[in-house]
């Protein structure tokens, strides 16, 4: 799909670039970007003389995010990326977000839990799975025998869908390069995914939840447990048993 070659485009440069110069983009590099077709809506970073790396607001621009070295440990990677997702436009969610919900938790984390995308308390507060369904996932994780810092916690995209209605296959695919990156960051030694959503969009699978979850999947590598979504399971009391059982595999994967 040409977005998703442009978006992988501009962060690779972008990698690239933060290696040779962290925290700059050179100008040759920004005309390289600028030369590209890019997709539509997707808005222009001007070409710009080097600018030094500085702690950004929302409402700094793509051009002027910081970007990655290689040699940055996890947590400045991660770092990094945030700043550059708070300026997305990359599709229609950033024109209705109150905060990018990037992510967040240990980023050395052996365990990633995927969901589908913010809802409104996430959008207000900036953070994932904050409201009723995230604390059930806390719940989830203390029976882990696990904290909510040592877990990674993101989503399939960043911004929430208006009326919290599930993304739209454009929406994810423009979202994905940001999820795809915190999981090659982060490198957690197992993935669950919570949903049909998440199951969706990274195994690029279609079954649907209830064929899916409980059955090790793998994704770059890394062991992958679909799972129930926790919205689902506030709804469906009696699916919880199956969900426990799946978490019950992932514990076991850890040797917990
Ligand atoms: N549901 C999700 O999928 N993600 C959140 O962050 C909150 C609710």
């Amino acid at each position: 799909m040409e977005s998703s070659t442009f978006f992988d485009q501009f962060m690779e440069c972008a990698e690239r670039e933060g290696g040779r110069r962290p925290g700059c983009v050179s100008s040759d590099t920004m005309r390289e970007l600028c030369a590209a077709p890019a997709p539509p809506g997707f808005v222009r970073p001007k070409p710009f003389p080097a600018a030094p790396a500085a702690a950004k607001t929302p409402a700094a621009s793509a051009s002027s995010a910081p970007v990655a070295s290689p040699d940055d440990p996890p947590e400045v990677k991660l770092e990094k990326m945030r700043l550059f997702s708070l300026a997305c436009r990359r599709c229609p969610l950033a024109a209705t977000r109150t905060n990018v919900v990037f992510g967040e938790g240990d980023p050395h984390a052996r365990l990633m839990f995927i969901g589908e995308g913010p809802g409104a308390d996430e959008d207000r507060q900036g953070r994932p799975f904050v409201g009723r369904a995230g604390q059930l996932l806390d719940r989830m994780i203390a029976a882990m025998k696990l904290k909510r810092e040592e877990v990674y916690i993101a989503n399939v995209v960043k911004c929430r869908p208006p009326g919290n209605r599930t993304p739209t296959p454009e929406e994810a695919m423009r979202c994905i390069g940001y999820l795809e990156r915190q999981i090659r960051f982060v490198k957690p030694e197992v993935i669950v995914l919570l949903g049909a959503t998440a199951a969706t969009f990274l195994l690029k699978r279609n079954e649907g939840i209830s064929r899916l979850r409980g059955i090790w999947q793998e994704y770059d590598g890394i062991p992958v447990m679909p799972t129930f979504h926790p919205a689902f399971l506030l709804r469906q009391e009696s699916a919880k048993r199956e969900a426990w059982h799946d978490l019950q595999q992932v514990m076991a994967k850890l040797g917990k």
